[in-house]
Parts: structure tokens; C-alpha cells; sequence
């Protein structure tokens, strides 16, 4: 038996995405990859090999440290922990930790979803920070510094508490090339370069993204995407099983996992991408693990979503028949989607996308994929409870939805407030004025109710 303590940033996406300013997101995504990329965790153990080391069997996540430990008296283990602790404290004075003690065989054993021996809530250290004016960009603390932000020839003054000046300081792109700092968008630019031998650049702000990519003169809507696997941990019992009847021991289940959601992302914004120009029509704000955050302008939501969901399953199945495990079933990706305008709170969006993930995974008990959408403009900030639809409908009813989506603005309304009425003889009516009875009559439940539907071709792309 082994223990394995495993230090995290509590909600990750909520910390990245608290301030406004991608600046500031882009630093805090440098900041997590600095603090726990395994060079610098080697490195802080130095000298204490006897009792720590880093678990190379979980592979690389940003903000997560995984320890396989050697000390098995509890006092040891509380010295590690909080030499952990205090290191990522001070990197990301503002993130909220969590540690957690399990035990198994190997690390997959303990990962299987059993209880853990403890777990430790470390919050943000706020409390030691001197009181003053509340910062500018997370509003949450308080400022205890000032940067100079925005145009050069328009410089703003801005108030920042320690998590967001260390933000700032490390969102800034090193030297005259611009180049991103380490974080998410640099790995996403590398992977997409060894990928398709071309290089590529990301929109540096959200107008620039939908200025640049926006649709039918809408140059204003983004859509903010949570993604993340379905039932990995039933997935790690299954292989667990299958190991101990002595069967794709080779399969290293951090890393397959890791290709995947790489490999997805890359082939989502590959569908995307305008042929003609190097920058990704995308800005990338978090993968790690089975995770994804990322926001794309509004139009090209839809396809991006529907391709990234279907390559992550086809990814995992073949690294599962190439490890002679083709019995077992790959897990499927399911996301949360938000439509916003691009000056709203990113925060409020991501966090609507993971309420929205976490309700179609619990409708769907993470045995298939599917995705929840919500359009903040229209339906408001809460979850309204649509439910999620699967990767076939979508794909069954794309057709159908393009031929909706040339109807155009006001007749989309006239039918979306009918079909909200439920007045299915003025609805009828309404569809054959439009010529367009026989298209109606296929949004149902069965498929798609007509009002939701309406509601995803506001944000369509014809795609040849
Ligand atoms: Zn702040």
C-alpha cells in the first residue's frame, strides 16, 4: 500500500477567470503552470526524497500537485503537506487549496473513487492582507498596489490586491515577439505547430477575437465552454479491473486522458479556423487533465463543440484498442456552454458553464455524452434548466437547423414566442405563412422543442 497526497487549487476556473482583464487572466495561467510544473515540484523537494516524491504516474495537470509519499508517520506527512502548501501559497496568494491523503496499490488504485483517509480546506490567506480599497479587477480583495493598465497613450491608474499584481506581472508577453507567457495558450500554440507544421497566433483581447471572427454583422457574442470527461473515475475501476487480471498494464490512463482532450481541442478549432489566417479564432483559458475553459466567438460554438465531444471519444477508444483493452468502454466528453456578451464578467459565465456541466452530466449520470447551453443575453445569468442534448441529436438535426437559421431575426422571434405560448394553432398558422410547415413540425420533443432551437440558430454559422 501507498499513500498519495495530492495538493490542488480548489475550483480552478473560478480563480483563472475572476478578473475582467485577459491580461490578468493570462498571467494567473502562468502563474498555475509555474507553480506546479513538475521542474519546479522536483526542485522544491530537494532534500526531502526520503519522504516525498512527485507521482509521475499522474501525470502533469496545471494546479495540481501529486505526491506519491514515503513517510508513513502522520507528522512527516503534515510537513510535506504543508511545505506544498506554503509553496503554492505563495504563487497564488488568492487561489483557494485543497489536500487530500488517499491510499492504494499503485496510483490508480487509489484514485478509484473510494473515500479519501483526510482531506484539508487551506482558504485564501486574505486575512493577513492589509485592508484597503477594494481591488479593481477581482473586486474580492483588497488593493494594496497599483499597475498601469490599458492603451500606452491612455494609461489607466488600477488598484490590485497581491493576487492580481502577481497576475499582472506575469501576464505581461516576454520580449519584442510577443510571445505568450508558459500557461495554456503557449502549450495550445506548440501543440498546434507540431500538429499542422504551420505556426498560430491568439486574438490578444475579446474584441479583437469577435471583431475578427464574429458572424452576420453580430461582432458582440461570444460563448464561454466548459468541458470536461464523463465517469473517468468508473473509468479508472474499470482499468484497475482489468490490470489486476493482469491486462493493459501498459495503458497509462493520465496520459491517454491528457492526449485526448488535446487532441479534441485542436480538432475542434480546426473545424473552426478561417483557412486564411493565422490567428485561432479561440482564446484559451484552461486544459488540464479532462478539462477544458475556453471562449470562441458565438457562431462557431455549435461545430467546435459537436467536433471537439466526438474526437475526445474516438481518441480514448483507439489509445484503449492500440493497449488491447478494446472491451472497454471509452468515457465521453459533456459540456456546458454560454452564450455572453464579450464585456460581460467572464467569471459569471464560466461559472454558469459548470453549474450547466454538472446539471447534463447528473441528467445523463455521465453514461453518454451531451451538452447544456444558455444564452446569458437572453434567458439571464441562472440556470434555466433546458436540458442537455447529445452529440446524434445535434448531429441528426443539423440539417434542420441551418435550413431554421436562414428564416432570419424577426420570424425567428414570431415563431420562438409562439412556440414559448404553446398556441400550436396560431404556431401552425405562423410556419405556413413561412412556407416552412414540414420544418417546424421537426422540432419537437423528440428532437429538439422548437424553442430551443431558435434559440441555438441565433448563434449559426453555415459552415460549406
Ligand atoms: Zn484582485
Amino acid at each position: 500500500m501507498s499513500d498519495y497526497l495530492d495538493v490542488a487549487v480548489v475550483r480552478i476556473q473560478s480563480w483563472l477567470s475572476r478578473v475582467p482583464d485577459l491580461r490578468g487572466r493570462r498571467g494567473a495561467s502562468a502563474m498555475i503552470r509555474r507553480a506546479t510544473e513538475p521542474v519546479a515540484i522536483d526542485s522544491l523537494l530537494t532534500g526531502w526524497q526520503d519522504h516525498a516524491e512527485r507521482c509521475t504516474e499522474a501525470g502533469h495537470v496545471d494546479g495540481v500537485v501529486p505526491l506519491l509519499l514515503h513517510a508513513e508517520d502522520e507528522e512527516t506527512q503534515r510537513r510535506v503537506e504543508r511545505l506544498v502548501v506554503g509553496h503554492l501559497r505563495e504563487w497564488l496568494p488568492g487561489a483557494s487549496l485543497r489536500s487530500t491523503l488517499r491510499r492504494g496499490e499503485d496510483w490508480l488504485a487509489a484514485h478509484d473513487g473510494a473515500p479519501a483517509c483526510w482531506e484539508r480546506d487551506w482558504p485564501a490567506a486574505v486575512s493577513e492582507w492589509p485592508l484597503g480599497k477594494e481591488c479593481d479587477w477581482c473586486q474580492t480583495w483588497p488593493a494594496n498596489g497599483h499597475r498601469w493598465t490599458g492603451a500606452q497613450e491612455n494609461p489607466k491608474r488600477e488598484e490590485l490586491c497581491p493576487d492580481c499584481l502577481l497576475r499582472y506581472d506575469h501576464g505581461k508577453p516576454r520580449g519584442d515577439q510577443k510571445e505568450p507567457a508558459p500557461g495554456t495558450e503557449r502549450e495550445l500554440l506548440e501543440r498546434w505547430e507540431q500538429q499542422y507544421n504551420t505556426a498560430a497566433r491568439v486574438p490578444h483581447k475579446f474584441p479583437d477575437l469577435v471583431e475578427e471572427f464574429g458572424e452576420r454583422g453580430d461582432h458582440t457574442h461570444l460563448a464561454t465552454v466548459y468541458a470536461d470527461g464523463d465517469a473517468i473515475s468508473r473509468f479508472g475501476k474499470e482499468l484497475h479491473k482489468q490490470r489486476s487480471r493482469g491486462r493493459g498494464g501498459e495503458f497509462d490512463m493520465a496520459k491517454a486522458i491528457d492526449e485526448a482532450t488535446w487532441t479534441a481541442l485542436l480538432k475542434g478549432i480546426e473545424a473552426v479556423k478561417d483557412s486564411d489566417t493565422e490567428t485561432l479564432p479561440l482564446v484559451a483559458h484552461l486544459v488540464g487533465g479532462d478539462d477544458v475553459l475556453v471562449s470562441l466567438p458565438a457562431h462557431r460554438a455549435w461545430l467546435f463543440a459537436l467536433r471537439m465531444q466526438r474526437k475526445f471519444h474516438e481518441s480514448l477508444r483507439e489509445s484503449l484498442k492500440t493497449a488491447g483493452l478494446g472491451t472497454i468502454t471509452a468515457p465521453t466528453q459533456s459540456v456546458g456552454m454560454v452564450f455572453h456578451h464579450h464585456s460581460s464578467p467572464l467569471a459569471t459565465a464560466s461559472d454558469l458553464a459548470e453549474e450547466l456541466l454538472k446539471e447534463t452530466k447528473r441528467d445523463h449520470r455521465s453514461s453518454r455524452a451531451s451538452l447544456a447551453w444558455q444564452d446569458i443575453t437572453h434567458d439571464g445569468p441562472h440556470p434555466v434548466g433546458r436540458g442537455g442534448i447529445t452529440p446524434e441529436t445535434l448531429e441528426r438535426c443539423w440539417g434542420d437547423l441551418t435550413k431554421l437559421s436562414r428564416l432570419g431575426g424577426s420570424a425567428l422571434a414570431n415563431l420562438a414566442k409562439l412556440a414559448r405560448s404553446n398556441d400550436q394553432q396560431r404556431l401552425h398558422q405562423q410556419a405556413e405563412r413561412l412556407g416552412r410547415e414540414e420544418l417546424v413540425a421537426k422540432f419537437d420533443s423528440e428532437t429538439i422543442p422548437l424553442a430551443d432551437a431558435v434559440g441555438m440558430v441565433r448563434w449559426w454559422k453555415e459552415w460549406s
